[in-house]
């Protein structure tokens, strides 16, 4: 296919406004799918994507329309999966903005389309869901036309559920997305978008051919990771691996590549024909910083290795997150992990669960502080593990976030409010018209990262959305707080919270602690320690195990001794002065 008639495009939008729903429209239109295979949401192609009922992988499918080819890449809408969508975007011309007539622009919608415009993609504009009663498309359609700056005509106004408009809006695609602009006869050039391991062909890159040819069986090489291989197979997505001849400038195809190291294919490298002259790299891909830690543990150490295996499989999937070894005497051998955000971390934790089968434990997300001692050195703290002694501490830092939220104007006061008390304050508000406000605020990411999101929703009545960026590193005031059982630190148990709250918290998690730990031979004082000092305590009664239960009738000699030796359990257990904590109570506390 020439690159006159190939046009490459995504759907952009905020969650739920019904990307993967005009997808499927898209594809029934075009009869990529036959009628009877069809399912809701068919992009959505993860089990934990169809029950969650968001997308959470971008999805490439390529479409034959009136003698076109359209490459279409469906994207997901959720703040943390951005990586995601800017992916997409990269390997893309145009994209097709979608607001959903019943809740307006959104935070995401303007993330997204700040991405897009970036990019220098085409976008069209649309309204959808114009059947639901709820639909208020005249006013939206204004908003969106005035968020542009185009006339309202041009808004298009479509059901992706009902099919209304989407004929219309696929048409235009061919009109205003604009054909590739790359050389066919030039050197390879493949822009790597994304990959997967696959155990008999090597790791399957998804690649956007931007010069060039690449065919089966041809020698390529990697600009950045130096790698070289053999091509195994090329092909298209329909949306299944369809393999093909060759892929050709202007197409978006997979490349099998024979290779096995996750470290040799590297989203965002350029792929190249080994014998043809030096070419530039393509620009590829700047990956985002992880921002949210925590720890993953395996609940059977047996699974050590397997989870070493899986989390490299994962990372070549999403390279956004990322993980090292870590150790903890209660816990075992596992990593810590870092990750775009808490659902990222959820995402990646259920991955691992369903498609290897390995049953793990996560910690509560934290984010990184960086500390400088007294010494003058400076330190990147992501565990409350590596946190330096009290007296030692000069200045602690943590990241600070720009959110956005838009919000009915009704309920401004709370959502002000609610960011007070988090700790941030408000920088600005702009009216974005129809009684709709888009707030700015800063805060501590620490609090964002904990249920702002769900909280916001709930004084909002579900109408709030957000998006927030990293801004800088703020000073904070932040303690260690340490979980002692019997006098014995529990490291695995502490957590790093702001001076103010140390007591409150502290006090949480000790009578967290007395109610889950199973009763104990002797009394176990449960200590929360900030600062070096008892800050919080709960007693763990003793209780008396009847060991005698088990005897029938008045053998009293036998009684006696039984509580004699029990006695002497007791004594001997306290002076080694240690609680085992079952590792079922370790790691539920461990988690929340
Ligand atoms: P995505 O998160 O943007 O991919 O959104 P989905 O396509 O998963 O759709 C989210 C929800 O909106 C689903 O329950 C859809 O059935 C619904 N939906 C999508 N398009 C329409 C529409 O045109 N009209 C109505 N009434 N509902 C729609
Ligand atoms: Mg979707």
């Amino acid at each position: 296919m020439d690159q006159e008639h190939i046009r490459n495009f995504c759907i952009i939008a905020h969650i739920d406004h019904g990307k993967s729903t005009l997808a499927d429209r898209f594809l029934e239109l075009t009869q990529t799918i036959e009628k009877r295979k069809m399912k809701d949401q068919v992009l959505d192609q993860m089990d934990l994507e169809r029950e969650k009922g968001i997308t959470i992988k971008m999805q490439p499918v390529r479409m034959n329309y009136q003698g076109y080819v359209l490459n279409l890449i469906d994207t997901p809408g959720h703040v943390d999966f951005s990586y995601e969508v800017s992916r997409s975007l990269a390997a893309v011309e145009g994209a097709i903005l979608l607001v959903d007539a019943t809740k307006g622009v959104q935070a995401q919608t303007l993330a997204n389309l700040s991405l897009a415009t970036k990019q220098g993609l085409v976008i069209i504009p649309v309204v959808n869901k114009i059947d639901s009663p709820l639909a208020k498309t005249k006013e939206v359609a204004k908003e969106v036309a005035r968020l542009l700056r185009v006339e309202e005509e041009d808004v298009f106004r479509i059901s992706a559920k009902e099919g209304t408009g989407v004929e219309e809006l696929l048409q235009s695609v061919i009109v205003r997305v604009p054909p590739s602009q790359g050389n066919g006869e030039a050197p390879l050039r493949a822009l790597i978008f994304d990959s997967l391991y696959d155990s008999f062909r090597g790791i399957v890159a998804y690649v956007r051919i931007v010069d060039g040819i690449v065919k089966a069986n041809e020698k390529i090489s990697f600009l950045t990771t130096k790698a070289a291989g053999s091509v195994k197979e090329v092909g298209h997505f329909l949306p299944s691996e369809h393999p093909a001849e060759s892929l050709r400038a202007g197409e978006i195809g997979y490349v099998a590549t024979g290779l096995k190291e996750a470290e040799q294919v590297r989203i965002g490298d350029t792929i190249t024909a080994q014998k043809k002259a030096t070419v530039n790299p393509l620009a590829g891909y700047e990956t985002p910083k992880p921002m949210v830690f925590a720890s993953l543990y395996p609940q059977d150490i047996d699974d050590f290795d397997a989870l070493k295996s899986a989390l490299s499989q994962l990372k070549l999937n999403d390279p956004s997150f990322s993980f090292e070894l870590e150790s903890k005497e209660a816990l075992g051998r596992g990593f810590r992990c870092g990750f775009l955000g808490v659902l990222h971390s959820e995402i990646i934790a259920e991955r691992i669960q369903r498609e290897f089968a390995i049953e793990i434990v996560i910690s509560r997300p934290s984010v990184e502080f960086y500390i400088t001692t007294e010494k003058g050195e400076s330190l990147s703290v992501k565990t409350p593990t590596d946190w330096p002694d009290e007296g030692k501490i000069l200045e602690i830092k943590e990241p600070w976030a720009r959110l956005e939220i838009i919000v009915p104007r009704d309920f401004f006061p709370q959502i002000s409010q609610l960011v007070l008390v988090s700790g941030g304050f408000s920088t600005a508000v702009t009216d974005l018209g129809e009684e709709r406000l888009l707030c700015t605020f800063e805060i501590p990411l620490r609090q964002v990262i904990a249920d702002l999101y769900d909280k916001l929703k709930s004084v909002s009545q579900g109408m709030a959305s957000m998006d927030y960026e990293i801004l800088s590193w703020r000073s904070a005031d932040l303690v260690k707080l340490e979980i002692w059982t019997a006098r014995e630190n529990q490291d695995a148990l502490s957590v790093v919270v702001p001076r103010k709250d140390a007591y409150k918290e502290g006090k949480a998690i000790v009578e967290k602690l007395k109610n889950t730990l199973p009763p104990q031979l002797f009394e176990v004082a449960l200590q929360a320690v900030a600062d070096g000092r008892i800050i919080a305590r709960e007693t763990l009664k003793a209780q008396r195990r009847d060991v005698t239960g088990a005897l029938y009738g008045g053998d009293v000699t036998r009684k006696k001794k039984l509580l004699e030796r029990q006695k002497k359990g007791k004594k001997e257990l306290k002076a080694k002065g240690n609680v085992v904590i079952p590792s079922k109570v370790f790691l539920e506390l461990f988690r929340s």
